[in-house]
């Protein structure tokens, strides 16, 4: 009854046009079909991320019969090519059959492949552990993440988008010491996939009772040693927005905490969001996230400290806005509230507070009002003019100054009266 309405299930609902690729090449003696994710996502009611294709047959012969393909490429030799409007990814078995490919997938959930004439195929019994909301490697998991550890990683991924439970043995398996062989930017597109995951705090566990967090990022190992602050972490994450630079943030906000730790003192962590900021800055370039990314988390986490009070001056608040960047004060405001429930659970307490301070903030930006030095009524040039300087520090010393000033009071954004401003701080 399963196997018919599984199906059922992945013939109506897989793009007609992707139904004729699979014909087309059949028709020309090569047979193709869906595999992977795709099928996943299908079987469990989820709408696919992309359509992966392989086909029995070589790259040389498959090329010829698509003019505009780009590849092979990546590390299973895939061809882009063209077909109907669409991009589509197609990886040659060369030489090697549809079940035997299967087997060489990193878990059982993955190893599906499906077209009309022989249904779905699954060889490993990923439709059972599916069902059973099981994550498995297809073979021995000692020999699978041994070959390539990244699956180790892979395996955190797919139990926090699917919240799904690893066995028994693949836990036994995991040895982190396998994990500096993996190449960063593949672990740092994994965590960027992992961290926005519905079970993300059971995977977080996981990773830091594997020891797998700690050799990804050696950094938590000084958190670890500050009673508390590695679970505040992880109910941070689980709090946040689940986007991923936000849950970044969350994840490294504190990370400053274990080489500022100053037991029995106050401050306990003097300048921990300010340490923190430099080692995540290392952390996540390390991992080769994008330079724009790096840099707003980053800030995020430079500026969590801030003090939210709806009782601010105006004056306060913009100046605020004006060194975090408006872009990002709802993000910030957003990491509060999660370290918030993170510390104490009790987001009631903390809800009216954060509610009054986000009222503050969005009418200061509605109103449209100047928060950067660029938006000032006069640049460098007329200040030079104006006071005959040569260009140098003093300018941007001025600029500064008259900054501060109009934060205090937009409607003195006007030349003249800025002009004035400065001349009579100069005397
Ligand atoms: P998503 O739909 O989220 O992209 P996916 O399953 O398609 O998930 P990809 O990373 O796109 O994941 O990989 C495509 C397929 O390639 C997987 O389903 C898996 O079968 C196989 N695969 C990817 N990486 C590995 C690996 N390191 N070892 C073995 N098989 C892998
Ligand atoms: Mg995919």
């Amino acid at each position: 009854m399963w196997k018919w309405w599984a199906a059922r299930r992945i013939e109506k609902n897989i793009p007609p046009s992707l139904q004729d690729l699979i014909a087309f090449l059949g028709q020309k003696g090569f047979p193709a079909f869906l595999v992977g994710g795709s099928l996943r996502s299908l079987l469990l009611g989820q709408k696919p991320g992309d359509w992966d294709f392989a086909v029995e047959g070589s790259s040389q012969e498959i090329k010829k019969i698509f003019p505009d393909h780009r590849g092979p490429g990546g590390r299973f030799g895939t061809l882009l090519i063209r077909w109907q409007g669409r991009t589509v990814e197609l990886t040659c078995l060369e030489s090697c059959s549809i079940v035997q490919d299967l087997w060489r997938r990193d878990f059982t959930i993955n190893a599906l492949a499906w077209n009309p004439q022989q249904g779905l195929i699954d060889p490993a019994g990923g439709q059972k552990d599916l069902r059973r909301k099981i994550i498995r490697p297809t073979g021995n998991p000692r020999d699978r993440f041994r070959e390539d550890p990244l699956r180790i990683i892979r395996f955190f991924r797919f139990q926090a988008e699917l919240d799904f439970a690893g066995t028994t043995s693949l836990f036994a398996a995991i040895d982190p010491t396998l994990l500096p062989g993996v190449a960063p930017e593949r672990t740092g597109a994994e965590m960027d996939r992992l961290l926005p995951g519905i079970g993300v705090e059971k995977a977080l566990q996981g990773m830091l009772e594997t020891e797998v967090l700690t050799s990804i990022i050696p950094e938590f190992n000084s958190l670890l040693q500050v009673p508390g602050a590695v679970e505040h972490v992880r109910r941070t994450v689980g709090a946040i927005r689940p986007d991923r630079d936000l849950r970044w943030a969350a994840l490294l906000h504190d990370i400053g905490k274990g080489i500022t730790y100053n037991p029995g003192n106050r401050p306990l962590f003097p300048d921990h969001e300010k340490e923190g900021a430099r080692m995540a800055e290392e952390i996540l370039t390390r991992l080769r996230l994008a330079h724009s990314r790096v840099e707003k988390i980053t800030t995020l986490i430079r500026w969590h400290m801030f003090e939210l009070d709806p009782m601010l001056s105006d004056g306060a608040l913009r100046r605020f806005i004006s060194r975090v960047g408006r872009e990002n004060v709802m993000d910030l405001v957003e990491l509060r509230r999660a370290d918030i429930i993170g510390t104490t659970r009790q987001f009631h307490r903390a809800g009216p507070q954060i509610q009054a301070y986000l009222r503050r903030i969005q009418e200061l930006l509605g109103e449209d009002q100047q928060f950067t030095r660029e938006d000032l009524a006069i640049d460098g040039h007329d200040l030079m003019e104006y006071f005959d300087l040569e260009p140098g520090p003093r300018v941007g010393e001025l600029l500064d100054k008259a900054h501060q000033w109009i934060l205090e009071d937009p409607s003195r954004n006007i030349r003249e009266e800025i002009l004035n401003y400065l001349e009579q701080e100069k005397k």
